[in-house]
């Protein structure tokens, strides 16, 4: 079994389809991010973070993983324990599924795609985020859009979809079509610890990562 295979297999979905090679989808790594002397005030504000109360409880703050120039970039809610303990996002297991769906779309953490949430502090036991935690954070959140610039962002589960869309609709309604985040386009999917707990929705979940390769290609309208 090739190891695209291999990895659909462990993501439940079948059959397996192949796609296509899409014209204009850039498969090599992109060109370093340019320097920008933005990065640097923002890293230091969300690791001095104290605005809300999940700095008394945090190891560490977790602020987001990538190409800081990268074209997808992929949002969730808040760390969890692997996250607060390794300073990275989507370490633990909803990140092994998150890499394995990436790979089966032809990319990587390391090439062309950033990852953050919504929350930079874990909520103690991973509870939701409160709409107070929410609001003191995400600030830190749309800067980092704004200084990546991604040509695509995916918005994985409630916290993210609902954050950068101002609404509150459910995932179900938000999938499937092209939503706009300042101008981004941006589509909304299942987030992947959800999808750990609710196998049915994994073939969903790969409907919209391929809905979103359609739409970086420019096959399907933004
Ligand atoms: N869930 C998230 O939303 N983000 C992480 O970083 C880990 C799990």
């Amino acid at each position: 079994m090739s190891r695209r295979a291999e990895i659909l297999a462990e993501m439940g979905i079948a059959p397996i389809w192949k796609l296509r090679a899409t014209p204009g989808v850039e498969e090599t790594p992109s060109p370093p991010a340019p320097p920008s002397n933005e990065w640097i005030p923002l890293k230091a504000a969300v690791s001095g973070c104290t605005k809300c109360g999940l700095h008394k409880t945090r190891t560490q703050t977790v602020f987001g993983v990538g190409d800081e120039s990268a074209d997808w970039m992929l949002i969730g809610e808040a760390p969890g324990a692997e996250e607060d303990r390794l300073g990275d996002p989507f370490v633990g297991q909803a990140g092994k599924l998150l890499d394995n769906m990436l790979a089966a779309i032809g990319l990587s953490r390391r090439k062309n795609v950033y990852i953050a949430n919504v929350l930079k502090c874990r909520p103690p036991g991973n509870r939701n985020p409160t709409p107070e935690e929410v609001a003191q954070c995400s600030p830190h959140l749309l800067k980092q859009i704004e200084l990546i610039r991604p040509k695509l962002i995916v918005a994985m589960g409630r916290f993210a979809a609902q954050t950068l869309l101002e609404s509150d609709s459910s995932i179900a309604s938000l999938r499937g079509r092209v939503h706009r985040y300042a101008g981004v386009p941006l589509i909304v999917t299942y987030h992947p610890a959800y999808l750990l707990r609710t196998l049915e929705d994994k073939a969903k979940a790969w409907q919209d990562l391929v809905f979103a390769r359609k739409v970086m290609s420019g096959a399907a309208a933004p």
